[in-house]
């Protein structure tokens, strides 16, 4: 299918430029967004792959990808705008005549609009087990959305305004961040595979693509809780991220002072690697359990 790009200027000066890439026409509307931090390359890579793929594929309805929604931050392999400092994922929906990232926000955040359901790629860092974050507890067309991506897990978001999704969700549209391993300008190859899997899966699931629907559905998680030790040593994990736990399972130990336990029970989402740990630091998140 034919791929058209438009390419909006958002600062003449600076020469920041979205490119937005269309493949289709009509309904529904889908919006995929990478790199709206400028260094979590796994979501930007995956937004290319998928611009590449959905172009030799027939699609029902249209798909909009933008896979760079940070231009200047990506170049500079920040997470932040080297302009002006501000995290564009908490200025949503933006303002267009305002700072260098609220004016790119205004840009995405019109495209948003117009779509009827948006997905936004992101890293969560290289010692994290890929996770969809939603807002699945508060709405009903979020759960129901995200139950549509075949990928293992869901999250609650800390719902934190300014958010693209978040925005999004509170405006009754279905929306869902992906987070995957990697960041600070790596990507990882094998979760990018899983997460191609995941959003192509959803495509068909929302009929924009054909194909035979997956039967796997994501089990869903509280919010994100971190594990606090209450001393410092030499930190080793013994699991690895992406397992559930219960509330006495070992996550690792500190050296010559004894074993870290979970204290709750759900799914070890990042653990930190082997390193030296201080009082009051975080060794692993953990979403809760949901009944
Ligand atoms: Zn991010």
């Amino acid at each position: 299918m034919n791929c058209k790009v438009e390419e909006y200027i958002i600062d003449e000066f600076l020469q920041t430029k979205i490119k937005v890439y269309t493949i289709g026409e009509g309904k529904p509307k889908i919006l995929i967004t990478g790199g709206i931090h400028g260094d979590e390359t796994t979501g930007i890579y995956v937004a290319f792959k998928l611009k590449e793929y959905l172009s030799k594929r027939s699609v029902n309805g249209t798909v909009n990808i933008i896979p760079i929604s940070n231009p200047l931050a990506f170049r500079s392999r920040l997470r932040a705008s080297p302009v002006d400092g501000q995290d564009l994922n908490r200025v949503f929906p933006g303002n267009p005549s305002g700072s260098h990232t609220a004016k790119i926000a205004a840009k995405i955040w019109e495209i948003a609009t117009d779509a009827d359901y948006i997905l936004d790629l992101h890293c969560c860092g290289q010692t994290c087990y890929p996770y969809i974050l939603a807002i699945h507890e508060e709405y009903d067309h979020v759960r129901e959305y995200v139950l549509k991506i075949p990928l293992p897990y869901v999250v609650e978001s800390s719902g934190l305004r300014g958010q693209l999704f978040i925005e999004a969700s509170h405006q009754g549209k279905p929306a869902a961040i992906i987070e995957m391993t990697g960041g600070q300008g790596i990507y990882n190859p094998e979760t990018a595979e899983m997460l191609f899997k995941g959003v192509e899966g959803l495509l068909v699931n929302l009929n924009i693509l054909e194909g035979e629907k997956s039967s796997l559905k994501p089990k869903l998680f509280g919010k994100l809780k971190p594990i606090i030790i209450e001393s410092e040593g030499f930190f080793k994990p013994k699991i690895k991220p992406g397992v559930e736990v219960g509330e006495n399972s070992v996550i690792g130990e500190i050296e010559g002072v004894g074993e870290v336990k979970a204290k709750i029970e759900g799914l070890i989402c990042r653990v930190r690697p082997p390193s030296y740990v201080f009082k009051g630091e975080s060794i692993a998140s953990i979403a809760v359990k949901i009944s």
